[in-house]
């Protein structure tokens, strides 16, 4: 690493694209001009306005050079969409399929992938297999007598290998985002052989997310994989079946970085409190990250309906057993009445525990 990283081809023209900023989350984006969404398509909550990226992040200053496009169906996206919804007791009034779809938004994220022409040395120990052959006599009487068996054991032996290397590692996948991590193992891979060259009659007008990070920022996080796949490869090299303590020291590395744009819709329903909560689809798998909440509102309207319920049949049922110390026939309805309000009463408490129960169960983080 004896120079600087060259990072990709700087260009502070945006052409017809207009950079703009969620006033809410700070979230910033690229649009072609006309085509920027009112509401920010990340938190939803703020409006998205112009900005002048001058003397910002240099992680701006690029331009796409791949995408991979979107090709979720619109069947596939209704099925993931019902598959959110499903199973949500007492989900909240505003969570409905049909919003989830009208609501969604267009968008790519930015990833760096980097092609890393590497020169290096490295040393580490090498592990062979090799069987030891014993045997074991054991002495069984009803075998009359001796017996022995041969035992086959495999065993590592270890010795110190150094060398040098010269290698391209191609396509070595390098965050653009502080959330990078977190969306991918929320959203899954995507398929970085579908990607084609960006251009803007594919991208159909939609925008995408500028970088969080430059290519300058992002080079460590590609060295701990990159060191993976130099291990993995000296261990073949050198025919072994184990490798341990691998170092190395990189002499010279050339970068030639490109800028990938990843496809995904965002979508959002409101909670009880009428703020929305986001959910992110990918746009090929349609794999949905997003919080499912139940409503304990809507539970608290159910268990009040309940709770009237068994207070009527208490009172219906005290009465007839008042009355029921004149009148016969009235004793056992009296009975079976009061029975029933306890038990509605208690039942009552029921949507109310589902509700809570749901919220506190563990899932995957909310999106932020
Ligand atoms: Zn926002």
């Amino acid at each position: 690493m004896s120079e600087p990283p060259p990072g990709p081809i700087a260009t502070t023209d945006y052409g017809p694209n207009r950079p703009v900023v969620c006033e809410h989350c700070d979230w910033r984006y690229l649009y072609p001009a006309g085509n920027s969404p009112d509401l920010c398509p990340h938190c939803f909550a703020g409006r998205l306005m112009p900005f002048d990226p001058a003397g910002g992040d240099p992680g701006h200053d690029v331009a796409p050079e791949l995408m991979i496009p979107f090709t979720l169906s619109a069947e596939e996206l209704e099925r993931r969409l019902r598959q959110f919804v499903q199973g949500i007791p007492f989900a909240p009034a505003d969570l409905k399929v049909r919003n989830l779809r009208a609501r969604r938004q267009p968008y790519f994220l930015p990833v760096w992938l980097v092609d890393a022409a590497v020169q290096a040395r490295w040393r580490a120990e090498m592990g062979f297999h090799y069987d030891v052959v014993s045997h074991q006599d054991r002495f069984e009487e009803r075998q009359g007598g001796w017996t022995s068996r041969e035992v086959r054991e495999t065993r590592i032996r270890w010795e110190s290998r150094c060398g040098s290397l010269e290698r391209t590692y191609p396509n070595i996948t390098a965050p653009a985002l502080e959330e990078h991590d977190r969306l991918r193992q929320q959203l899954g891979e995507f398929p970085h052989e579908w990607a084609r060259p960006f251009d803007t009659v594919a991208a159909a007008g939609r925008g995408w997310r500028l970088p969080g990070r430059s290519a300058a920022d992002a080079w460590p996080d590609c060295l701990p994989p990159l060191m993976e796949m130099a291990r993995d490869e000296c261990r073949r090299a050198a025919r072994a079946d184990h490798v341990r303590q691998f170092q190395w020291t990189i002499g010279t590395v050339d970068r030639n970085w490109t800028f990938l744009l990843l496809p995904v819709y965002s979508t959002y329903y409101r909670d009880d409190e009428g703020v929305p909560r986001r959910l992110l689809i990918h746009g090929v798998s349609g794999r949905i990250a997003g919080e499912r909440r139940s409503s304990p509102r809507r539970a608290g309207r159910v268990s009040l309906i309940l709770a009237t319920l068994a207070l009527l049949l208490l009172l219906l049922g005290l009465t007839g057993l008042l009355l029921g110390r004149s009148i016969d026939p009235l004793l056992p309805v009296g009975v079976f009445s009061c029975l029933a309000g306890i038990c509605t009463g208690l039942g009552a408490l029921y949507p109310l525990v589902r509700a809570w129960q749901f919220n506190r169960r563990p899932s995957a983080p909310p999106l932020s």
